[in-house]
Formats: structure tokens, sequence, C-alpha cells
């Protein structure tokens, strides 16, 4: 779970550009980012209720007060606001739960965040010390200049959180380079942790996913089952060795395009990037990630496509780039470079079918051309028979029904899945007919065939595009069945190439 100090009621109205992506989870929330790194290193599901905000706190408070819910009392911080945190920090235990994890963002000091460490205190007494723990995580500052660490922000944090009850049972420290035996006998002694808990978080050399490995190597995991008194085997780590196994070793590398719009192009393409990263463990190949501004396509044409394996158009809003987008499938699609499209890029990839292969040359989606003469992508209700699934925005898992005999079939292995979605517009079922003669083929649909999610081109070294988000459900241990296959498809060529 994640506490947002912040006052905006939830992040999907936060820009790109400050937040990073838009997180789905399956019940339909957006959310923090942070939750998608959860579920990658977890492998365990987000919902609803793992991410709130102070806003969102307030709100509720505020709501019941005007309610008149408080009876005339006063309303206050505390117990009011410190309740309703607590509240829904234990809502996440459904009866199924072992253990609620749970972090707070932002700083020891900030004036947002105290509420929540005042209310993680108070569940330390209500719960019992010896059914909570309180982890803390620091910064350990390495100056070049001097070659030395500095201990003071840890000492004067800690010494922050004693002041309103906290007490730490284990540090986290976060260093550029290893800590000495003397640097962490110091923060044991100063921040009053035991030497064994402070725990070392140094930058790993080559990807995130080694720092579960870190954490255990130095007994963290160990150190919370003895808290809790909690029996447990060693863990088994074999499927975290062997996703860093095929990072350190890769037989080869792959370069993927990912054509997006330019700026954005840094945590709000988080979670593709990750699966991308996850199709190559899958294929033991290293990731060279070139990133493209799909209004540079539209300005210098399809040049810089020519050194690239495979091409990935992620999800978008708005025109912007949309022309430079279409551009980069259609030379996907003539050159047979692999091509994955997901959600904008699904209806880039009919938009562009429909305008060059069955020749509707005005053919657009009509959230960038409201008028045009062939809305080969358009909403529920612009449809001539119209679909109503009773949704104006699709957010959240649907099912999917997969068409036997396509490449999104072999790849998932089933004939039912579920994946999330996040978009308003649909594929125009009026031109289904028209794109299927000329050869795309439709590989997935609502189970009861209303609306098109997976389209494909058989003719073609590897050509699929999906409605929906699967980069969220991909997890380093359990890389998604069409990243790896797109990964796959990209290696065969590059091979070729070489
Ligand atoms: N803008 C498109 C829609 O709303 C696609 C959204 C997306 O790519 N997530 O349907």
């Amino acid at each position: 779970m994640k506490l947002d100090p912040y006052l905006n009621v939830d992040p999907g109205t936060m820009s790109p550009y400050q937040h990073g992506e838009v997180y789905v989870t399956d019940d339909g929330a957006e959310t923090d980012l942070d939750l998608g790194h959860y579920e990658r290193f977890t492998g365990a599901p987000t919902s609803k209720k793992s991410n709130i905000t102070a806003g969102r706190i307030y709100w509720d408070v505020l709501q019941k007060e005007r309610r008149g819910d408080y009876l005339g009392r006063t309303v206050q911080m505390i117990p009011h606001i410190s309740n309703e945190i607590k509240d829904r920090i234990r809502a996440l235990d459904d009866g199924e739960v072992d253990i609620i994890l749970c972090e707070i963002g932002g700083t020891v000091g900030d004036i947002e965040g105290s509420i929540f460490l005042e209310a993680i205190r108070e569940i330390g007494l209500e719960e019992g010390r010896d059914n909570v723990s309180y982890i803390h995580l620091t910064y350990v500052p390495y100056i070049a200049a001097a070659g030395e660490v500095k201990t003071k922000p840890s000492q004067q944090s800690v010494a922050k959180l004693r002041e309103i009850g906290i007490m730490p049972d284990i540090l986290i420290c976060r260093a550029e380079v290893p800590l000495s035996l003397e640097v962490r006998q110091k923060l044991s002694l100063f921040c009053n942790v035991p030497l064994n808990s402070v725990i070392e978080e140094t930058d790993v050399k080559h990807s995130i996913y080694e720092v579960p490995l870190v954490l255990s190597d130095q007994g963290l995991d160990e150190l919370l089952l003895v808290h809790y008194r909690i029996a447990r085997p060693p863990a088994d780590l074999r499927p975290w060795r062997k996703v860093i196994n095929a990072i350190r070793n890769p037989i080869g590398e792959v370069t993927i395009g990912v054509v997006g719009k330019y700026q954005e192009l840094q945590d709000a393409y988080k979670s593709i990037f990750e699966a991308l990263d996850h199709g190559c463990i899958a294929n033991q190949m290293k990731l060279n990630l070139v990133k493209i501004a799909a209004e540079d396509i539209e300005s210098h044409k399809t040049s810089q496509l020519e050194e690239i394996h495979g091409i990935l158009i992620p999800g978008g809003f708005g025109n912007r780039g949309i022309e430079g987008k279409v551009a980069a499938i259609r030379y996907a699609r003539e050159k047979g470079i692999p091509f994955f499209g997901i959600c904008m890029g699904l209806q880039c990839a009919v938009v562009e079918f429909a305008r060059n292969v069955c020749g509707l040359k005005t053919a657009n989606s009509t959230e960038i051309d409201a008028k045009s003469p062939d809305p080969v992508v358009c909403l529920m209700e612009e449809q001539k028979e119209v679909v109503d699934l009773g949704a104006t925005m699709r957010l959240g898992a649907w099912d999917c029904k997969l068409t036997p005999d396509t490449r999104a079939a072999a790849h998932y292995g089933k004939e039912l899945i579920s994946e999330r979605h996040r978009h308003r517009y649909e594929f125009n079922n009026a031109y289904r007919d028209l794109v299927q003669e000329h050869g795309l083929t439709i590989a997935g649909t609502t189970p009861g065939g209303e609306l098109v999610e997976i389209v494909e081109i058989k003719d073609h070294p590897w050509f699929v595009a999906v409605q929906f988000h699967p980069e969220f459900k991909s997890q380093p241990f359990n890389p998604h069945p069409l990243f790896a296959g797109f990964i796959e498809a990209a290696t065969l060529r590059s091979r070729k190439k070489s």
C-alpha cells in the first residue's frame, strides 16, 4: 500500500510530467506508478485500496462532518484524520492477508506527512510492537571530494522520528558506495538500531531486479520473520536468480524503438519499459531501447527506424504525433519489422491499415478528426449499431476471448484472458468485414464478440496490436507472453540483419 501525503484526491488528474505514468489496477483504479513496482516485485495484485492520498482522507472526513456523522463533536487531526488513515490501512486485511506492507511517501519532517506517521505510531501501540515493524529508508550520501560518506542525514531523520514516538526497527540505507563496518556501526549507535538491522542498499550494477537478492543476502527477510515469530524455511530465491542470470549474461542485443510523445518518454512509459526488459529476460537478450518522438518521424520521415529490430507504439491521448505513429506503423508493416501496438497503438494501426491497405484515404479516429468520413476508431455510442457496455472510459480488467490459430492465442496458450484497459475509443465494428477481407485478423474480442481487443497481420513476421495494456501485468519472473513473443520476433530480425 502507498500512502501519498499530497492533497490531490487521486493521481488520475495529475500531469504525467510530474507524476509519471498512471498505473491501472484490475479493479480499475488509476493510481501512483509505485503500485506497478509493488506488483512487479511481489507478484501480489494491488487494488483501489492500495493507494490513498491525504486529499482523499481529508475529503472523506469533511464529508462525514457535513453529514453530521461526528454528532457535533470537534473534528480534529487526532483522532479523526489519524483514525481514518488507520481504518484505510486495516481495510487491506480481507482475512487472507498475512502482512500489510505500507509505504509512506515523502520525507520525515514534511508537514503533510506527519499525520501519516502519527497514524502508524498509533497502529504500533494498538497492535503491539511485536506485530508492527518500522522500516526507515534513509539516504547516506557520498561526498566525492572528501571521499567519505555522511551519516548525519540518517541521524537527523531518525531523531525526528523518535521525537514523535517512532523507533525504527530497521534502517535501509540508500547509498552510492558500499558502507564500511565502521559506518554501519556509527549508524547503529546513533540511530539506535541493532547492527544487523542496518541494511545497505547500494546502487546495483545491472538491474533494479538485483535489489531483492541484495536485501536477502543481508538477512532482511529473516529479520522480519523473527520479529513476527513466523517460522518459514529459507526463501526460495531461484526465480530471482534466474532473472538476474538472464540479465547478467545476455546472448545478444536487440534494438527496440518506442514511438511516443517526447518529454513524456521518461516515467510516463515506466511499465512499458519494464515489460520490454521482462521480454528480454525471457529471451536472455539485452535491451537497447531507442526512444523516438512521434513528431520527429513526421518531419524527418522514417530513416531513423532503419536500424531497429522491433517497433512498439504505446498508449496515448490526443492528436499530437499521430501522423508520425501512423508512418512508423506503415514502415513496420511494409518492411516486415516486428510491430507491437498498445491501446492508442492499436487504434493507429487500424487507421494505417484502413488508409493504406483498404484504400480509405481519410480514415481516422474520431478522437483525432471528429468529422472523418471513415471513422474506423470511434466511441461506442458513435457506432452504427450502438454497442453499450455501460462505460465511457473502459478502466480495469476485462475478459477477452482469443481467436484460435492466431499469434495471440499461441502466445497466451489459452482461450480466455483478462487484461487491463484505460481508454474511451474503440475499433468501429462497421469496418470489421472490410479490414478482414484485406488481411487484418481479429485475434481477440470481448467474450460476447462486441468489441475488438486484438488485431494481427498473419502475413508478417510479427504484427500484433492490442486495445488493452498488457504491460501492467508483466513481471520479471513472469514475463508477459506478448512482450516475450515480440522480443523473440525482434531477436530473429536482429540475427537476420547481422
Ligand atoms: N486516446 C485513446 C482512447 O482514449 C487511447 C488511450 C490509450 O492509449 N490509453 O481510446
